[in-house]
């Protein structure tokens, strides 16, 4: 079974060939043009997907050497994510599977993030079911438990702000560009840890908040930038790499306290925070520390990318879930 798979939520257009569960391409097209505005603005990132959504998928299809008349269906994300983005990749998705007369699949994005342990790759183990998966991305933070590939259970949430938006919101703060996440990451890797404190926010159960820490964050450097304006140049790396601290251990809390709920001590991470150094280190000596198995996915399929797309595709075209032309994107759709 061949599949292309089409991605075009938010700021990244993306498309990917399947062959089954293996990649046999996955190619994004990143949009820099956000980075000066300091986050994404909509409007921009659907004229960019115009742009970029025909050379993509050309590109997609000739890594893969594949003809498009080969194809047995195309898989596209239907949300959540930018109205007008979600629109171009779905258009371009059902005009296409019309022409070519194959089966259209609609695919939840944060069901990709999941399920993007499921690509086939060498050295990198599937979890088996049930298994807990932490989707920690630019619009989500959740802990769901996995019972099959279409049975899932959201058990904890974010009350606020997504994991993704307190790493780019204290980079804004630190005056870095969008998206700040990755740049955090790279300052944390040569500073230590617990020079600064920040507390942890309080709340119940399995559930997250990152707007306190965001403006916990805020004051401190107003404070400390106020008594010495050269305070983010010369301690840059020991705050990037407490503020990480201190988001890796809300994480770890609450999976700690997922697995001692659940009983199931499997963990997968998933969406683009996953792509973050300390919170792989971390997860791993998880696996020593507490006996957990964890699941930390191939760099290329944490942030935004077709492929996890494209293995929703597959699982749904061997199920026969299947759409017609009718189908309408979502910007918000429940999981
Ligand atoms: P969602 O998947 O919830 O719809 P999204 O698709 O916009 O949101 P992703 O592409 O999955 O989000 O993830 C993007 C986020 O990941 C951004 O907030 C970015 O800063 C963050 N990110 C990427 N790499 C790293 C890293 N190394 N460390 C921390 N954060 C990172
Ligand atoms: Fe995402």
């Amino acid at each position: 079974i061949y599949i292309l798979a089409i991605e075009s939520s938010c700021d990244d257009t993306a498309a990917a060939v399947l062959e089954n569960n293996k990649v046999l391409s996955n190619i994004v097209a990143r949009q820099s043009i956000h980075e000066e505005y300091g986050g994404v603005v909509p409007e921009l990132a659907s004229r960019a997907h115009q742009q970029n959504i025909v050379p993509v998928i050309d590109v997609a299809l000739k890594k893969a050497n594949i003809d498009k008349s080969q194809l047995s269906g195309i898989a596209f994300t239907q949300g959540p994510g930018l109205m007008g983005s979600l629109l171009v990749g779905s258009s371009f998705a059902k005009s296409m599977a019309l022409a070519l007369n194959i089966p259209l699949v609609a695919v939840h994005h944060m069901h990709a993030h999941v399920l993007a342990h499921f690509i086939e790759e060498e050295g990198f183990d599937k979890p088996e079911f049930p298994f807990l998966a932490m989707t920690i991305s630019g619009g989500h933070t959740q802990i769901i438990k996995v019972k099959s590939f279409f049975d899932m259970e959201v058990i904890g949430e974010t009350t606020d702000d997504a994991v993704g938006e307190a790493f780019d919101k204290s980079a804004k703060i630190l005056g870095l560009p969008y998206p700040g996440g990755p740049l955090i990451d790279k300052f944390a890797a040569e500073g230590n840890p617990k020079a600064f404190q920040f507390t942890k926010p309080k709340v119940d159960g399995l559930n997250f908040s990152f707007s306190g820490l965001k403006t916990q964050i805020l004051y401190f450097i107003q404070k400390n930038v106020a008594q010495n304006p050269n305070f983010i140049q010369e301690n840059k790396n020991d705050i990037c790499a407490s503020i990480q601290y201190t988001i890796i251990q809300i994480l770890m809390d609450k999976l700690k306290l997922a697995v001692a709920e659940t009983g199931i001590n499997q963990i997968a991470i998933g969406g683009g925070v996953s792509a973050n150094s300390g919170i792989r280190a971390t997860l791993k000596e998880g696996e020593q520390k507490y006996g957990w198995k964890t699941f930390i996915p191939k760099f290329e399929y944490t942030t935004d990318n077709a492929a996890m797309i494209g293995i929703v595709g597959y699982h749904k075209y061997l199920e026969n879930q299947f759409e017609d032309a009718s189908v309408v994107s979502k910007a918000r759709i429940e999981f």
